[in-house]
């Protein structure tokens, strides 16, 4: 090997180094910028991070049970089977997903069912049926695009509505990255339209 290979080696070496590092901290500063975002929508300190089984990535206000973590695979893997049908491709592996788990704003519905849901700031939703006087109750609510995260709230029993709000939340933002016209469509329930989305 001659000298000058050997210090381009060296060199793209560091280069690559470099990148890996500016990357990492940039995937830091994207995390940093998602957890105030989710701190200011819900009032609250997510200070558990954790993985699903499959992968995606959780911040919790509490620490997340397994059964949380279970539902939300699950809720993900629905997702997935429905956008394929739809032969959408963007954004089908776990590892393209956030999920904060807020702590619930209120754990019955006014049928006083059980539907732990977390209270958001109306804006949109002002004087639509959503409206509980400035304030909504939203069972989840998309925090970002990209990467794809969402927010939800803890529960302690009837995980399937974990895994259903996975799924629904899931659909703004499969339809966001595969078929912008029908996210546009559907992003905003004040006008009318709910869950599933995608059949
Ligand atoms: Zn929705």
């Amino acid at each position: 090997m001659s000298k000058i290979n050997l210090t381009s080696q060296i060199f793209s070496l560091s280069f690559l180094f470099c990148i890996l590092v500016i990357n990492v901290k940039a995937q830091n500063q994207i995390e940093k910028v998602l957890i105030n975002e989710a701190e200011r929508t819900t009032q609250d300190s997510f200070i558990f991070s954790a993985q699903t089984p499959k992968g995606a990535r959780v911040f919790a206000a509490s620490k997340p049970s397994s059964k949380m973590l279970n539902s939300i695979d699950a809720g993900l893997s629905d997702l997935f089977t429905v956008a394929r049908r739809n032969n959408y491709s963007k954004r089908l592996k776990y590892s393209d997903y956030t999920i904060f788990i807020a702590k619930a704003d209120r754990t019955k519905n006014s049928d006083s069912q059980y539907s732990p849901d977390i209270v958001i700031g109306a804006a949109q939703y002002a004087r639509s049926i959503y409206d509980q006087g400035g304030f909504v109750y939203a069972a989840g609510l998309v925090l970002a695009f990209n990467p794809c995260a969402f927010v939800i709230a803890e529960h302690s029993k009837d995980f399937q509505r974990v895994s259903d709000v996975v799924r629904f939340e899931g659909e703004h933002l499969v339809l966001y990255h595969n078929h912008r016209k029908r996210y546009n469509k559907t992003a905003d329930h004040s006008q009318g339209g709910g869950h599933p989305i995608l059949q």
